[in-house]
């Protein structure tokens, strides 16, 4: 009978110092001794891409995205290595693959690639042997041979699209949590985590800044119904299982971006302004109409490649934080959020409804203190009056 085979991805944290790598190599001696083929994709070790980073910054305050790829993607080749290398210590048989190796192809977009297909051929034959294969996560080629990475946080994307071309089993992306919060347990003590979460809710709070998966990484995996577990390195709990369709509350869960601008321009730049933004792959998060101007919400790291081209048309910009609350029933948010924000002295520059999320343009001193307002009003008491109800029902 053919073994199961599960994806196990090790983000930065997780491979952070040697004794880590320990760490992670024994959950994958486990999975494996519990009779599974086992492929894992690793991060650059904890702070690795943010040195190279600043680096490469040192250098020119936008580096060539070509060399910038070279440069970023040798973090995930030290950590494989260092990996692979613990496992053959501890009489294990592993072998280490970087994206090339391992045909992982993507389209030609340096420093923001997309996975255009994988050939597994290399991977199954080593399976084959029954060796463990560690992958270098972030990391591609494209058709002309050149390195290519997949933007910030990519690991999980190549974790979950390799696990579909492999058809595995399950993909487990352990973390330095452990599961998906209601909202980062950092910043709001009260978060609580979920077992369980829909697709479409993870997509969207992914989508609005949660970091705990990769955007791609959770729409890819509900495109091919790829079960994805959330879990920690550091304990041995289950973590939180993203599948299905369909929301069990109303608002699941807070999500927090930091370091974002609102660029305001004059309305006439609009239409300029978007085809700016598209032609260097600078996204949208938000337009706010005003009488006199229009406001363009981006990151804030993309103003400098967009302020080399449209410097004169931009009036001034501004820090943010986003703050967006995702869930089925949103409509009814914007009046009781203003209320109790302004209560507390917090002024929201603007509202955005969407489907299935309501998000709010803050300023950024403001929006740890307003996720805890709206955490503890939509979440924590809602969860206290369902709990009400279940014991009133029981007697
Ligand atoms: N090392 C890359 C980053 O820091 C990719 C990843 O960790 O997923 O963004
Ligand atoms: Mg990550």
């Amino acid at each position: 009978m053919k073994k199961p085979l599960i994806v196990q991805k090790f983000g930065g944290t997780s491979v952070g110092s040697i004794e880590r790598i320990h760490t992670v190599a024994e959950h994958i001696i486990k999975a494996k001794n519990d009779g599974n083929q086992v492929v894992v994709v690793v991060s650059a070790m904890s702070g690795e891409t943010n040195r190279l980073m600043e680096l490469a910054k040192q250098v020119d305050s936008v580096p060539t995205a070509r060399e910038l790829d070279v440069l970023l993607s040798a973090g995930e080749q030290v950590s494989m290595a260092l990996l692979a290398m613990t496992l053959n210590k501890l009489g294990y048989a592993a072998r280490s693959l970087t994206g090339a190796q391992a045909h992982i192809v993507t389209d030609n977009q340096h420093n923001d690639a997309t996975i255009k297909h994988i050939d597994t051929s290399t991977i199954a034959a080593l399976l084959e042997q029954n060796q463990i294969v560690i992958v270098a996560g972030f990391q591609g080629i494209n058709d002309n041979g050149d390195i290519t990475t997949l933007g910030r946080g990519g690991s999980d994307t190549s974790a979950v699209t390799l696990a579909g071309a492999l058809r595995a089993d399950e993909c487990q992306i352990f973390t330095d949590v452990d599961g998906v919060y209601t909202c980062d347990p950092r910043i709001v003590k009260s978060a609580q985590k979920l077992m369980v979460i829909d697709f479409p809710s993870m997509e969207e709070m992914a989508r609005k800044g949660a970091k705990v998966l990769h955007l791609p990484s959770v729409q890819y995996a509900w495109k091919n119904n790829v079960p994805l577990r959330v879990l920690s390195t550091f304990n041995t709990d289950d973590g939180s299982l993203v599948k299905g369709e369909e929301c069990q509350s109303d608002i699941c869960g807070l999500a927090i971006q930091r370091d974002m601008c609102v660029i305001k321009i004059e309305k006439e730049a609009l239409a300029s302004l978007k085809k700016q933004c598209q032609m260097l792959g600078v996204t949208i998060w938000n337009v706010i109409e005003h009488a006199e101007w229009v406001g363009v919400v981006i990151k804030h790291d993309a103003y400098a490649r967009l302020e080399l081209v449209f410097n004169d048309k931009i009036r001034n910009s501004e820090p943010v934080s986003l703050l967006t609350a995702v869930g089925l029933q949103v409509e009814g948010l914007i009046e009781r959020s203003h209320t109790l924000l302004t209560e507390q002295g917090i002024e929201v520059e603007h509202y955005a409804l969407n489907v299935r999320s309501l998000m709010l343009v803050l300023s950024p001193e403001y929006v740890d203190k307003a996720a805890n307002i709206l955490h503890d009003a939509y979440i924590t008491s809602a969860q206290a009056v369902e709990c009400q109800q279940k014991q009133a029902f029981l007697g």
